[in-house]
């Protein structure tokens, strides 16, 4: 918001004055900006029956500038709900098309167009944007957008949808939790969060026997949380301090919305504290790059193909830890293609016990007589980490308790022990 686009506004052919009577009504809002819609740049990854609608709702408000980004062709199915096309755009680029429409409903915005895969772009055109729409319907897409988003520090406003349901995020990085924070909704949901399981174990089938998987949607449901997405554009634009918060869930059939609170995860890779300073990760002489490998599925959702690189370079899965002579603390950076930033390990060998000497609290907690509970443990199974951090951190949070963990001790090969205090207040 920035940039000083209003300046420029009798570059348009329209003058300042149309722009009054076209968006009259709106600018009767007490807490509107005109000009600073007009200044703004979102971007709409997905062109489709969210990304439509999104569009078609801030060209009509008078945003500024529009980019929008599809690789995808329309189809005749696309015609069903997927707004802004016509029988005669079938084969057509769909962010073409969606500009013609775009430009006949309001002529006097700017509209960039890329009929490319959303990951082919430079960043600098997403460094331009105040905000970056979700429109998108595949789970690997949606994951890299939400690394980039927070990578870049720019509000992402994530819709999806299923059947008769559909849900939102505004995701305000380092604010609030990303699409990977999510402790109670396991990962591969994110695509599909609303799926019942049976459909859910034919979809898996289907997916298992190579058939491309279709979502059912209906044009009443993409209207609704296309809607609601672009009024939580709007008021990020305007700098509403009444941002959605949690996850919003939409159930068409008893048109019921429910808000389910969500706790930012320290330990996501996406936006937690790994993810700015590195994290220590337990590894064996013995590991080889596969092994890590594994772990790093198992941990954090990591996708093949994984990189793992060590002093520069990358590693195959044979190599053994022993072969590199890896020092204690040494950084081992890793990523798959989901990630738009590799994560930074700290080798940590797991014969070496973490000494008790770090354990808080400070002396200068101590001294604000703020007390805190004698160290608990929990011995989970190894990969429930996070799972079970996440569950303690908002049972804490519900009794209005602040929690702190240290670290994890590796029991076995399985087990592990969370180890954490309560502040007592
Ligand atoms: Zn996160």
């Amino acid at each position: 918001m920035g940039q000083n686009r209003i300046k420029s506004i009798k570059e348009y052919k329209y003058s300042t004055k149309e722009d009054l009577e076209r968006y009259n009504r709106q600018m009767l809002l007490k807490d509107w900006n005109q000009e600073k819609l007009l200044n703004s740049t979102v971007f709409i990854a997905g062109i489709g029956a969210l990304g439509t609608i999104i569009a078609l709702n801030l060209a009509m408000m008078g945003v500024g500038h529009l980019i929008l980004c599809d690789f995808d062709t329309v189809e005749l199915s696309n015609l069903a709900r997927q707004v802004l096309f016509e029988e005669e755009d079938i084969g057509k680029a769909k962010v073409l098309a969606a500009k013609n429409a775009l430009k006949r409903i309001n002529p006097t915005i700017k509209i960039t167009t890329y009929n490319k895969k959303l990951e082919t772009l430079e960043r600098k055109i997403f460094e331009e944007c105040d905000v970056i729409a979700d429109g998108l319907d595949t789970f690997e897409a949606r994951r890299w957008l939400n690394s980039l988003c927070v990578t870049l520090n720019k509000p992402l406003v994530h819709g999806g949808m299923y059947g008769w349901m559909g849900n939102v995020q505004v995701v305000i990085p380092f604010k609030t939790p990303c699409l990977e924070c999510h402790p109670l909704i396991p990962q591969q949901r994110l695509q599909k969060p609303c799926t019942p399981p049976g459909e859910a174990r034919r979809e898996e089938r289907k997916e298992e026997e190579g058939e491309k998987e279709k979502i059912p949607t209906i044009a009443t449901v993409s209207t609704v949380i296309a809607g609601i997405q672009s009024q939580e554009i709007i008021k990020i634009l305007l700098s509403s301090d009444e941002i959605l918060e949690g996850f919003l869930s939409y159930d068409g059939r008893s048109e019921s919305l429910t808000k389910v609170p969500l706790v930012q995860n320290p330990n996501c890779i996406i936006c937690g504290e790994y993810r700015l300073k590195g994290t220590d990760f337990a590894i064996d002489e013995k590991d080889t790059i596969r092994a890590i490998k594994n772990r790093l599925i198992m941990t954090w959702g990591l996708q093949e193909p994984i990189r793992v690189v060590i002093r520069g370079v990358i590693q195959e899965d044979t190599v053994k830890i022993q072969d590199l002579h890896i020092k204690e603390n040494e950084p081992i950076f890793v990523w798959d293609k989901l990630l738009s930033k590799p994560l930074k390990l700290y080798a940590v060998f797991k014969a070496k016990k973490v000494s008790p000497i770090l354990m808080i609290p400070k002396k200068e907690e101590e001294k604000k007589g703020v007390k805190w509970s004698s160290m608990k443990e929990l011995v989970v199974d190894k990969g429930k980490v996070t799972y079970h951090k996440n569950l303690l951190k908002i049972q804490a949070i519900d009794k209005g308790q602040e929690i702190r963990f240290f670290k994890t001790l590796h029991l076995t090969k399985i087990k592990r022990k969370i180890r954490y205090k309560i502040k007592e207040s």
